[in-house]
């Protein structure tokens, strides 16, 4: 028996030391040579770029807020880049809000980091329920207000009007700067790119392009649009994503009117127009299969 015991801990021992070596080779592969860097879209708001979904911050009187916190490994450095952010006083570098713009990891990772540090997280409702889900812990931070329309939050002068949308996922936020006029679009908008839509989270194409709709009617020329990935944009660049999105699809429900399997619309492929949109996490197949299984439970029409 003590044998058997002996040998069994031993086994457990290598193999709790293989996963820990793992986990520490990982995490700095990925993300060492990441720099965070700010970019001025007005006098008090930055959008952040590193690893993962771009950011806004608002900087002034009232302290710091952030719109989205990408990966839980980036989390210091997004942290440095605030105190750093030119004309912050020191008095003004404290970090109040977080705001999800939705739940996945590219978005919410630093939420742990921040919430210890004493800002509140704020997010959708149906953001929240998909954190609670995943959440490893009891005592994982999770987003302490959250809303089922949306909310105003008035801060550093102005107010910024919190939209639940749906679509990338079930649980979306838009985060509009009235007086600033700066839009963070969350997932909603990947700007020059096709979009991920998480059909496993209650996303859709239907639901994806009614919230776009929602944003563009909200903004203007003049409006500073930050998508969730991809560069600062203008709304005319969203909706020029809005119209690939009904053009691809329009060519896939056509295709599958026509009796052509997925496979066949594949090595079709789209329009030239589109090609760009293609990148390393959705390419042309991917983005065609996304519209066909979406076009197959909702049985959309040409
Ligand atoms: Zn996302």
């Amino acid at each position: 028996m003590s044998h058997v015991g002996r040998f069994c801990s031993k086994v457990v021992i290598v193999t709790l030391l293989l996963t820990f070596n793992s986990a520490l080779v990982a995490q700095p592969d990925r993300f060492s040579e990441v720099v965070i860097e700010a970019t001025k879209l007005t006098d008090s708001i930055y959008m952040l770029t590193g690893a993962g979904g771009n950011l806004a911050v608002s900087v002034g009187a009232d302290g710091l807020l952030l719109v989205d916190d990408q990966y839980a490994a980036m989390a210091e450095r997004i942290a440095d880049a605030l105190a750093n952010l030119p004309g912050t006083s020191a008095t003004q570098q404290s970090l109040k809000y977080v705001i999800n713009t939705h739940h996945h990891g590219d978005h919410t990772g630093g939420n742990d980091f921040f919430a210890n540090a004493g800002a509140t997280i704020i997010a959708n409702e149906a953001a929240r329920v998909r954190l609670l889900a995943r959440a490893p812990s009891a005592e994982a931070p999770l987003p302490v207000i959250t809303y089922h329309e949306g909310v105003h939050i008035y801060f550093n002068s102005d107010r910024l009007k919190l939209v639940a949308l749906e679509g990338h996922t079930d649980g979306d936020t838009a985060v509009y700067f009235e007086g600033a006029n700066v839009l963070h679009a969350g997932d909603l908008f990947f700007n020059e790119r096709f979009p991920f839509i998480d059909t496993d989270s209650g996303g859709g194409v239907g639901a994806y392009l009614s919230s776009q709709e929602t944003l563009l009617a909200m903004i203007n020329d003049d409006t500073v649009v930050v998508p969730g990935h991809g560069p600062i944009a203008s709304r005319g660049d969203l909706l020029a994503m809005h119209d690939m999105i009904r053009s691809t699809r329009a060519a896939v429900v056509e295709g599958m009117s026509a009796g052509m399997s997925l496979a066949q619309i594949q090595e079709r492929g789209l329009d030239q127009a589109y090609q760009s949109f293609a990148w390393a996490f959705i390419g042309e197949a991917k983005w065609i299969e996304t519209l066909y299984w979406d076009t197959m439970k909702n049985r959309v029409s040409p």
